[in-house]
């Protein structure tokens, strides 16, 4: 049975699904089968574009970790890795930093079965020692360094849609032989957005119970969480789920299971739910600013350096594409929480919650 018929199936006999149940359905059939990233794939993401992004964001790492006092051990958490090039590139950039290949473990957090072969692959040559995780919860205690690079664009969203009635869940239906969205009848009053005609507001508790999890767990044992994805300061008026497939938008209702399914990440949620536990909020900025802050032309140069003039070209386009407004520079945004004793982090600046940014 294909994951459409499933979740034709599962409609028929209960009734309308919630989008989160449907993105859920899908999300986990998608992944567990494939490698949805690269040229072949459905989507790219930074560190597929270049070294670059994984080496800077590695570089950050080694550089709290030393703020943090260099606690050895100390785990280095990453959620939803994908083909592991982030954390290779991470791991080979900080290589040489006094004691932290002794200090270092790595914990992914990756439910894909083909996704964890392909890190297994992308990771062997580090030599560090590498665990695998279904959840964060399951992540031994202590000190840790978290990142999440489009990983929470990729958890299931509630969407609620703006009646008469009041804020009302949207739920998918059968629609003759495919699928549409339709509104529960009852409106959920813990909604809390003004009401404005035709709007659609979202809520992701896959991605505020994640951040409450390590918020709670830096705030007693030390450590951050670095988010970087495409999103805004919320709450927004609008619908942003999207299906992508071989690079290309699609419905998401139309090939359920088949296409990347992701929303737009608030990061105001993912502040506030961090806030919520004690711990602090860092950013957002914009990924083009805080890459440049952490010296992505410097090291465009030392790479161009040492290339052929076709390498150069590639590393410019790279550059251009991880940090122009035109490319990922802007959309793509950068938030970190952390304990209370680490001040200052590498290309962020504190975010008191108060004003937005
Ligand atoms: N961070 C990578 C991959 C992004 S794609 C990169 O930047 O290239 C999203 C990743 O999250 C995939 O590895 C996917 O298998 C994983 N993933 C999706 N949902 C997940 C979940 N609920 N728990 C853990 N991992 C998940």
């Amino acid at each position: 049975m294909s994951q459409r018929e499933r979740i034709l199936t599962l409609i028929t006999a209960e009734g309308p699904i919630t989008v989160e149940r449907y993105m859920e359905l899908c999300l986990a059939h998608y992944y567990a089968g494939r490698d949805p990233l690269g040229a072949a794939g459905d989507f790219t993401t930074a560190p597929e574009i270049s070294q670059m992004f994984g080496e800077l964001i590695g570089l950050w790492g080694a550089a709290l970790w030393q703020a943090m006092g260099s606690p050895t051990p100390f785990r280095l958490i990453e959620l939803g890795p994908g083909r592991g090039t982030l954390m290779a590139d991470a791991l080979r950039a900080t290589a040489r930093v006094p004691g932290l290949r002794e200090a270092v473990q790595v914990h992914l957090v990756e439910t894909s079965p083909a996704l964890r072969e392909r890190q297994r692959g992308a990771l062997a040559p580090s030599g560090v020692a590498v665990h695998w995780h279904e959840t964060v919860e399951e992540v031994p205690t202590g000190p840790a360094i978290a990142i999440a690079n489009e990983f929470f664009d990729a958890l299931p969203i509630q969407q609620y849609e703006a009646t008469e009635r009041g804020w009302c869940e949207r739920r998918v239906a059968l629609d003759g032989e495919g699928l549409r969205f339709v509104v529960q009848a009852d409106p959920d009053p813990t909604v809390d957005a003004p009401l404005r005609p035709g709007a659609v507001v979202e809520r992701n508790r896959a991605t505020a119970g994640i951040v409450r999890t390590l918020a709670a767990r830096f705030v007693g044992q030390g450590g951050a969480l670095l988010a970087i994805d495409y999103g805004y300061w919320g709450p927004a008026f609008g619908d942003t789920l999207q299906a992508l497939r071989a690079h290309a938008f699609t419905d998401p209702l139309e090939e359920p299971g088949e296409a990347d399914l992701t929303a737009h990440v608030d990061f105001r949620e993912i502040a506030r739910a961090a806030a919520e536990m004690g711990a602090a909020v860092h950013g957002p900025v914009s990924q083009g600013d805080f890459l440049r802050a952490l010296g992505i032309e410097l090291r465009a140069s030392a790479l161009k350096a040492r290339a052929t003039p076709v390498q150069a070209e590639a590393v410019e386009t790279a550059l251009l594409r991880l940090t122009d407004s035109a490319g990922m520079g802007e959309l793509f945004k950068v938030l970190a929480i952390a304990d209370h004793s680490l001040q200052t982090l590498p290309g962020l600046r504190p975010n008191p919650l108060e004003d937005e940014p």
